[in-house]
């Protein structure tokens, strides 16, 4: 147990065993809350004081959705909760050895830990896409984004040269899984609907929308007639679609692709990849090369008794799952939900039970009435699957309040062909470095 003398920041001493929890994201909160009845101190740490849902970070990006509407107060989420402290920090590094997590805010002992913390933006090594393409990883970036897509409209009523005019109207999305592809149909969106009232003096006919991927079709995880839907549904939009090629350079107006081409582009945005969120501090041999950290089938690290990994960060390889689930809110939210059980039932000395995913299927959506939904029993593509989409990404928003905002967002767009949010409050200014945060 956590000894007082060993209190290096402000949380109270308890005799009880302190479980820290790095990470309020979807794996993290329901871990946390399901720790409510439990003889324990949680402690939780995140270095933001709100939980995003990434999966509509996206529609912030496109003007479609406020942050307020995707991202929720920790605090708030566990006000009743007793055995709950929640901290906002950024943890820095784990030292095992003294069982110690170190944090922007001092040294946090700990009896269990718990790694929640997620995944990052991965650039795969490519500094110049790094510096110049927009990751959508977090609210700050996704504001960022908005940003940058109103300002190249503003400044294209401003030009007269043609090249630079068909840069600021070019928009290339590297990545056609369900985040690029989605991304690229709300593009499409506001492209048909939306600009063209906004903008009357401007051709927005010259307005072009790519998505790039290196693979031979999009939506990769998903069924292929998932994928041939989306391609379908994406071409509706005119937007064009690159397959089996890679992106090589871009200085911030040319983007080289594979296939040699290359296209002016004064947005380019980074749905391609992620790694997993690894602190330093744990053995080598403990991350994979996809950057996950590797768990047993209880979610433990590799090579460490009391610290546990759930959700992107983890990569618990099962016959399933040979390179481990899948990166995905569903995988998250059981394995904090499991690990919970799992480790009251280490407080009583009792067995501990393996993790099985329940697969509850992959969707994506592109644009009104358009989505394709691969679910257990059954595959679901246009209007059914997008009503689908709508309810259960509407269920799974955390807070009463931004379901109904949301709710009322989505009617009102829906009936008025409008969004509401084409706002440039906080100007994006190029060079400002886009890391997650
Ligand atoms: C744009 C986008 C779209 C997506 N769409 C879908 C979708 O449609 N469906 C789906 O199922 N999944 C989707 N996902 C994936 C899904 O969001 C993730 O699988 C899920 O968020 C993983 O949950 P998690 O708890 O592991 O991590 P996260 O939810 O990412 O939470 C990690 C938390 O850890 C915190 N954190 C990280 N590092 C530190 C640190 N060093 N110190 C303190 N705090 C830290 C972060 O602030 C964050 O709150 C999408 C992801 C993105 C980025």
């Amino acid at each position: 147990m956590t000894g007082p003398s060993s209190i290096s920041i402000n949380i109270p001493v308890t005799n009880k065993p302190r479980i820290v929890i790095v990470g309020g994201g979807f794996g993290g909160i329901q871990l946390a809350k399901r720790l409510k009845g439990e003889d324990v101190q949680v402690v939780m740490i995140d270095k933001n004081n709100y939980h995003t849902f990434q999966p509509l970070l996206y529609q912030v990006a496109t003007a479609g959705l406020e942050p307020d509407s995707i991202a929720y107060p920790l605090r708030k989420i566990f006000k009743k909760q007793e055995n709950f402290i929640f901290r906002m920090a950024e943890a820095i590094k784990v030292d095992p050895a003294r069982k110690v997590l170190e944090t922007s805010i001092g040294e946090i002992p700990y009896d269990f830990l718990v790694l929640a913390t997620g995944s990052v933006t991965n650039f795969y090594g490519m500094r110049d896409m790094e510096r110049n393409a927009m990751p959508m990883k977090s609210v700050p970036q996704s504001l960022d984004l908005r940003s940058l897509i109103l300002q190249n409209l503003e400044a294209a009523l401003l030009t007269t040269d043609l090249k630079n005019l068909e840069g600021l109207l070019t928009f290339v999305v590297v990545g056609g899984g369900p985040t690029g592809v989605e991304t690229a149909g709300a593009l499409g969106e506001l492209k048909n609907h939306i600009l063209p009232l906004d903008y009357p003096e401007l051709d927005i006919k010259k307005m072009r929308i790519h998505v790039v991927d290196h693979g031979p079709r999009l939506l990769q995880g998903m069924s292929p007639s998932a994928s041939q839907k989306a391609e379908e549904f994406l071409r509706k939009f005119e937007v064009e679609i690159w397959l089996n090629t890679g992106v090589v350079a871009y200085d911030g107006t040319t983007l080289s692709l594979s296939n040699g081409k290359t296209l002016l582009t004064k947005a380019v945005i980074w749905a391609a990849g992620v790694a997993g969120a690894v602190l330093p501090g744990l053995r080598a041999e403990s991350v994979t090369n996809g950057r996950r950290l590797k768990v047993d089938a209880f979610s433990r690290v590799e090579g460490y008794e009391n610290i546990f990994a759930i959700g992107d960060l983890a990569c618990m390889v099962t016959k399933d799952s040979p390179q481990g689930h899948s990166l995905l809110a569903p995988v998250a939210m059981q394995q904090g939900k499991w690990l919970a059980q799992n480790l009251g039932r280490l407080l009583r000395k009792q067995p501990l039970r393996p993790f099985h995913y329940l697969n509850l299927g992959v969707m994506a959506t592109i644009g009104r009435n358009q989505a394709v939904a691969d679910l257990p029993l059954v595959k679901v593509q246009g209007v059914l699957g997008w009503f689908l989409w709508v309810f259960i990404h509407l269920m799974t928003l955390v807070g009463f309040r931004n379901r109904m905002v949301t709710f009322v967002n989505w009617v009102f767009s829906y009936l008025s062909y409008d969004k509401g949010i084409r706002l440039i409050i906080r100007p994006f200014k190029r060079g400002q470095s886009p890391v997650d945060r």
